[in-house]
C-alpha cells in the first residue's frame, strides 16, 4: 500500500458512516481522473517476471473492482477486511466451510429459509450437525452448545418473525465457550447495526438486498475484525471460487452510496405502517421491532439506530385468504426478496420459508396468516392506500 493511500485509509474512521460510504474505495481514477472508478473485467493480469507475482494475478484471486467493493464494505462495518461473494448463500457456505466433519453448529430457529436449508440439507452430507434455537434468550443458546460445536449462527432481525437477539449476551455465550458467532445482517444492514462493534466474529449480508438496493443483482458479503480469521475465509472462497463479477461489484458499490438515506427513510415509512396496520381490525398482530408491543422492543431501542424496514403482520384468516391479500396489492410486488427501493409482499409460510420442514415451521410459529413486507422508498400515503384496498 502506498504512503498516501495509507494515510487516507487511517483519516477514514473519522469520517461519517455516509460520506465513507461514497468516498472508500471509490477513489478518482488516478490515470484519466474519472471519479467513478472504471469497472476492471479483465480475467487475468501481466505479472512482472515468470515466478512473480504483481497486486493481481487472476480475478478470482483478486480484482480491482472486487477490492474497492471490499474496502468501502471493511470501513463501513468497521472490520478489518471484507470478502465479496456471488450471492449472499455463497458467503454463508463459506463459513460453513470453516467447519470438519463431526463438528456441530447451533443456529436460531426462524433464520432465512436458505441457511435452514443449507445447514439442513448440504452441510449434513460433510457431517456436520446443527441445532436450532430460539435466539432472543442467549441462555437457550448457551444450552445448546456441546464440546464439538464450531460455530453459532444468528440474525441480527430473526426472519420472519422479527425477532431480535442480545448481540452481547450471545458474544459473552460464545467467548465462553471458545466458538464463532457469525450474523447475518442483511435485514439490520450496517447503516442501523454494526455487529463487529458487538464482538460479533463474522457479519454477512446479501448484497442482493439492500446494499444493492435496486433488485437488480446478486452478490453477498462477509466482513470481520480479525485477520486471521479474513485469512482463512479468503483461502475457502479462493480455493472454491464463489466470488462477486465485476458489475455485479460496481453495482454494488453504487448502492452503497445510498444506502443510509434508503435505509432510514425506508425506515420512517415501515414504521408509520407498523403503527397503521396494528389498528387494522383485519389484521390479528403486527411484528415489528419498533413497536412497543414487539417483544424485543427495548432491546432494539438500546441495538439499532432504527428499526428497520422489513414488517411482518398475521391475519385473522386462513392460508388462502392470506395469498388472497398477497395477490390484492398493486404497488406491494409478489414477490420474495427484500431491501430494494421497490416495496414488496409475500408469504413466508408458502414462499420465502417453503425451504422449512412443515413440522418446524409449524413449531417456530412461521403461520399461514403471515405476510411479510419489505417497504421499500414510494410514498406512505400511497403504500398505505394499497395495503387499505387489498386487506379490503
Ligand atoms: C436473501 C437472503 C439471503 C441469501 O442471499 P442470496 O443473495 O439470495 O443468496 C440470506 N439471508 C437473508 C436474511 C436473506 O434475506
Amino acid at each position: 500500500m502506498s504512503k498516501s493511500s495509507a494515510a487516507s485509509q487511517s483519516s477514514d474512521a473519522s469520517r461519517a458512516f455516509r460520506t465513507r460510504a461514497i468516498h472508500v474505495g471509490n477513489e478518482a481514477d488516478p490515470q484519466t481522473g474519472a471519479v467513478v472508478p472504471p469497472v476492471h473485467l479483465a480475467s487475468t493480469f501481466r505479472q512482472p517476471g515468470s515466478g512473480q507475482w504483481g497486486q493481481y494475478d487472476y480475478s478470482r484471486s483478486g480484482n480491482p473492482t472486487r477490492s474497492g467493493l471490499q474496502q468501502t464494505l471493511a470501513s463501513l462495518e468497521g472490520g478489518c477486511g471484507a470478502l465479496a461473494f456471488s450471492t449472499g448463500m455463497a458467503a454463508i457456505h463459506c463459513v460453513t466451510m470453516l467447519l470438519e466433519s463431526g463438528q456441530h453448529v447451533v443456529a436460531g430457529c426462524d433464520i432465512y429459509g436458505g441457511a435452514y436449508r443449507l445447514l439442513h440439507n448440504i452441510c449434513n452430507r460433510s457431517g456436520i450437525e446443527v441445532t436450532l434455537v430460539d435466539m432472543t434468550d442467549a441462555q437457550n443458546v448457551a444450552d445448546a452448545i456441546r464440546p464439538e460445536t464450531k460455530l453459532i449462527w444468528g440474525e441480527t432481525i430473526g426472519n420472519p418473525l422479527m425477532t431480535v437477539p442480545d448481540l452481547a449476551d450471545l458474544v459473552a455465550v460464545a467467548k465462553d465457550a471458545g466458538v464463532l458467532f457469525g450474523v447475518d445482517n442483511t435485514f439490520g444492514t450496517p447503516a442501523l447495526i454494526r455487529p463487529l462493534e458487538h464482538g460479533v466474529d463474522i457479519v454477512m449480508h446479501s448484497a442482493t438486498k439492500f446494499l444493492g438496493g435496486h433488485s437488480d443483482c446478486l452478490g453477498g458479503t462477509l466482513a470481520v475484525s480479525d485477520q486471521d480469521l479474513l485469512d482463512r475465509l479468503y483461502y475457502v472462497q479462493n480455493a472454491t471460487g464463489a466470488v462477486l463479477d465485476p458489475f455485479s461489484c460496481f453495482l454494488i458499490s453504487r448502492g452503497l452510496k445510498t444506502l443510509e438515506l434508503r435505509v432510514r427513510e425506508q425506515s420512517r415509512t415501515a414504521g408509520r405502517l407498523a403503527e397503521w396496520l396494528e389498528q387494522h381490525p383485519a389484521v390479528r398482530r403486527v411484528l415489528y421491532p419498533g413497536l412497543a408491543s414487539h417483544p424485543q422492543h427495548e432491546r432494539a431501542r438500546r441495538q439499532f439506530t432504527d428499526f428497520g424496514t422489513m414488517l411482518c403482520f398475521e391475519l385473522e384468516g386462513d392460508f388462502q385468504q392470506t395469498a388472497r391479500v398477497c395477490e390484492a396489492t398493486q404497488l406491494f410486488q409478489l414477490a420474495v426478496s427484500l431491501g430494494a427501493v421497490e416495496s414488496l409482499i409475500e408469504q413466508p409460510a408458502s414462499m420465502s420459508h417453503a425451504s422449512y420442514a412443515p413440522a418446524d415451521r409449524q413449531r417456530f410459529g412461521i403461520g399461514d396468516g403471515l405476510i411479510r413486507l419489505s417497504v421499500g422508498l414510494e410514498a406512505y400515503e400511497d403504500l398505505q392506500a394499497d395495503l387499505e384496498q387489498a386487506l379490503g
